[in-house]
């Protein structure tokens, strides 16, 4: 395993600092020595494609990856074609500021749905239809799946089994994105770990706390909760992965009310002492 005391794979996902704009958390990011950022395509867009690739590389900061697309499925046509093209606008997003993966949420169910298997199936047609699209701007896929309590509403790939089998059926420029939250639990885990190989394209850490009371902005961070960080991140690197440790916590009541640079820090400290 790499050594952690030495901080140049840790990046911050911007969710983790979420009152920051994208300028305040490159120049914070910058400030606290962290090298890496992850942003959301909300702030980049506030900030501007063009002026935020600038600032990026004023700071000399890397981006391994954008958050971001995916939400294919839908109940009409229209919809569908609506969802492709935001997603090949955040391909462009994602090369614009030097990218090394956009990072797919794929979507739940379309409203009024009960078809699962049908919502997987538009999610493999939606991925095969961005696909060319993102090879040609050299711009990686990487699908994330989600913990199977977003199902219905974020995504319907919840196993890292069932996005290994999206990336063979589906070829070069696709991956995936490992993300300790989502996969903890898995009983799979160290063998789709394996099997996903050099298609590990992003990883998240944050952690699962007990009693975790709001299934979306309830995360932990790492070493407050329950999760063998380091066990997973030795399956993860015993690939091969050799890319950033990217900390992204949603957490409404607690990391989001803290001051960011005091977050930064911790995030820091907790890289060096459990992730
Ligand atoms: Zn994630």
């Amino acid at each position: 395993m790499r050594d952690f005391r030495d901080e140049r794979w840790l990046a911050i996902n911007t969710a983790t600092v979420k009152s920051w704009s994208l300028e305040q958390a490159i120049e914070g990011c910058a400030r606290a020595g962290i090298r890496a950022i992850a942003p959301w395509r909300d702030i980049l867009q506030a900030c501007g494609v063009e002026r935020a690739a600038k600032l990026l590389n004023a700071h000399q900061m890397k981006v391994p990856s954008l958050c971001r697309g995916g939400m294919f499925p839908a109940a009409e046509a229209a919809q569908r074609r609506a969802a492709l093209e935001d997603n090949r606008r955040a391909v462009d997003e994602a090369a614009g500021i030097g990218a090394e993966c956009l990072v797919l949420v794929v979507g739940g169910l379309p409203k009024g749905s009960k078809d699962i298997a049908g919502a997987r199936e538009q999610v493999r047609d939606g991925l095969a239809a961005l696909l060319p699209y993102a090879r040609n701007s050299g711009v990686r896929l990487a699908i994330e799946p989600l913990h199977p309590m977003y199902a219905a509403d974020r995504a319907c790939v919840n196993t890292l089994a069932q996005a290994n089998d999206l990336c063979a059926d589906l070829g070069d420029g696709i991956g995936v994105a490992v993300d300790v939250y989502h996969v903890w639990w898995d009983p799979d885990l160290a063998r789709e770990i394996a099997r996903a190989g050099a298609r590990i394209l992003s990883y998240h850490v944050c952690d699962w706390l007990v009693p975790t009371r709001d299934l979306l902005l309830d995360r932990g961070m790492m070493g407050d909760g329950i999760i063998d960080l380091r066990g997973i991140r030795a399956l993860v690197e015993a690939t091969g992965f050799s890319g950033y440790c990217e900390v992204e916590i949603f957490s409404a009541e607690t990391w989001w009310k803290r001051v960011p640079e005091e977050v930064l820090a911790i995030c820091r400290e907790r890289h060096r002492s459990v992730v």
